[in-house]
């Protein structure tokens, strides 16, 4: 059993973890004098204490990652290959304690949190390929005598800043393709749910991983400055909320930093009147609820279409009362609780506002949430809700649901492409030529036909439109390793000596 999974084992319940960084190697208890709770958010307890770095902190982690990076380049893709073997079969072996970490402080209902490790683990399984993944291409003869071809190399140190809700998942959209290119990376994890990420260092360490080419610096604001700002990191990849997305990008951007940052959403999943029905709702409420609503592709707005509303409300409502929400360590559990108390009453607000700005609150999560001082919200419904309203506006990030009527296929695709976010959509229908023709028609970076939750796998990349990515590269996937190298394009010749001559015309093809 590593560090980190001892901390919670039964015999420490009830004692406080410190969480600390991890640079060079090893870990490194924080000096800066600031720290944060780390709460079990389904007992509503606090279970850590977070370390939050200083710039001097940062600067510590990056100059290990700066003197780790000419050698970790050097590694042969076939050492690399090698080592990134290791680390897949120790994550795959790990998933169950990964599992637990996120449940413990996310909240996620365990099963949830294995699928998140799982989907993560594609990403490292992707990486495994990096020597095809990183060919270039050969022009033999180009012009007479010269040969000319392309590489891509890594950029030095790279850096990213993930959010709470996929602890273990985004992190890894983000250091394995950064290492898999030779890079070094520095991460900055999420301050509310910190331990995946504490616990991702000694698994790298234990497969072999040089010592400085992972590092973690946990913390808030001041440690996302001191990255933003570092004149040694090459390129920041941020998951989060938009305006902070906004803020990373243009901060970093300005210090001429490679940047791709990861904003928020409020995806949309229509209902055409031809749908099946008991399948629509069934999707809306497993994308729309499933992690407590707590996913950046997370169903957030229904759009009826015709007379597909009355009976898309009614089989939803049916389902509601079923949902079990309770302790994600409990098997029963289908639904957990918010990350924090005060994003459940920010949540929980919604209800108040939807119903005050003229929803109809069809199923009130708060009448069902289960009452032990945990952060818990039930799944919530509000029908008849329109594009003025916050409810519809704001990105609520909780298991609150909306439901808006609309006349016609037009209008419903109009709501979506006026929206201010592009992550996710879906069209749920049975005429495959009006799919065909919304795939085409749409304004988002991922699409589902009849799949409400349409995260690309790993061997696509991840990424939306308009204020949902700032940046021009998706992550992970091809255009992760394109984010993480730069190219450079050689041109050679190897002439007898004899033949050289002085020329000072601008060189020519042929
Ligand atoms: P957040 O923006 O509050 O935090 C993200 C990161 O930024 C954290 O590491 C946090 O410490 C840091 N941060 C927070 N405030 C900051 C500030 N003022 N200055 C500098 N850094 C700051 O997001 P969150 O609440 O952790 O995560 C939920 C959000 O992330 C949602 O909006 C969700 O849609 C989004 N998200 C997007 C994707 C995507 O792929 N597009 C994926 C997951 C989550």
């Amino acid at each position: 059993m590593t560090e980190v999974a001892d901390q919670f084992t039964e015999e420490r319940a009830g004692e406080i973890a410190r969480i600390s960084h991890w640079i060079d190697g090893k870990r490194v208890e924080g000096a800066s004098g600031r720290s944060g709770p780390v709460y079990n958010p389904a007992l509503g307890v606090q279970t850590g204490e977070v370390d939050f770095a200083s710039v001097e902190e940062v600067d510590a982690a990056v100059q290990a990652a700066k003197r780790a990076f000419e050698s970790w380049r050097s590694f042969s893709l076939s050492r690399r290959t090698e080592l990134f073997f290791r680390i897949r079969q120790l994550v795959h072996d790990h998933a169950e304690d990964i599992a637990r970490l996120l449940t413990l402080e996310h909240g996620k209902v365990l099963s949830d949190a294995k699928g998140e490790v799982a989907r993560g683990l594609e990403v490292i399984e992707f990486c495994c390929g990096i020597p095809e993944l990183l060919k270039g291409g050969y022009s033999e003869q180009a012009s007479t005598g010269i040969d000319v071809y392309s590489i891509r190399q890594p950029l030095g140190v790279v850096a990213g800043i993930t959010p709470f809700n996929f602890p273990a998942m985004v992190p890894m959209w983000m250091w394995a393709p950064a290492i898999a290119c030779g890079n070094a990376f520095v991460l900055k994890p999420s301050e509310k749910d910190p331990s995946a990420s504490a616990f991702t260092a000694e698994l790298l360490k234990e497969a072999g991983l040089p010592d400085g080419v992972f590092n973690v610096v946990h913390g808030d604001k001041v440690a996302v400055d001191a990255v933003l700002e570092h004149p040694d990191i090459a390129a920041v990849s941020f998951v989060g909320s938009t305006p902070i997305a906004r803020y990373v990008y243009e901060t970093a951007t300005a210090k001429g930093k490679r940047v791709q940052a990861l904003g928020g959403a409020k995806n949309h999943m229509i209902v055409l009147p031809d749908a099946d029905i008991d399948m629509a709702a069934d999707a809306a409420v497993s994308a729309g609820y499933g992690s407590a609503g707590e996913r950046c592709m997370a169903v957030s707005m229904l759009v009826a279409v015709g007379h597909a509303a009355d009976d898309l409300v009614a089989a939803i409502q049916e389902r509601l009362p079923k949902v079990v929400v309770g302790d994600g360590m409990s098997p029963d559990s289908e639904m957990g609780p918010l990350v924090t108390r005060e994003h459940r009453d920010k949540v929980a607000s919604y209800i108040e506002k939807g119903a005050a700005e003229g929803a109809k609150v069809i199923t009130d999560g708060r009448e069902s949430a289960p009452d032990n001082g945990g952060f818990f919200l039930g799944a919530t419904l509000l029908d008849e809700v329109t594009p003025e309203m916050d409810v519809y506006k704001d990105e609520i990030f909780g298991p609150v649901l909306g439901i808006t009527r609309v006349d016609s296929y037009e209008e419903a695709v109009g709501l979506v492409n006026e929206n201010p976010y592009g992550n996710g959509v879906a069209l749920f229908t049975r005429d495959g030529g009006v799919a065909r023709q919304f795939q085409f028609d749409v304004k988002a970076g991922m699409v589902g036909v009849n799949v409400p939750i349409p995260v690309p796998v790993a061997y696509y990349s991840f990424g939306g439109w308009k204020s949902s990515l700032f940046g021009d590269l998706h992550i992970y996937g091809p255009e992760g390793i394109q984010f993480y190298t730069r190219g450079k394009v050689v041109t050679s010749r190897w002439p007898d000596p004899a033949t050289s001559k002085v020329d000072l015309g601008f060189p020519q093809t042929r």
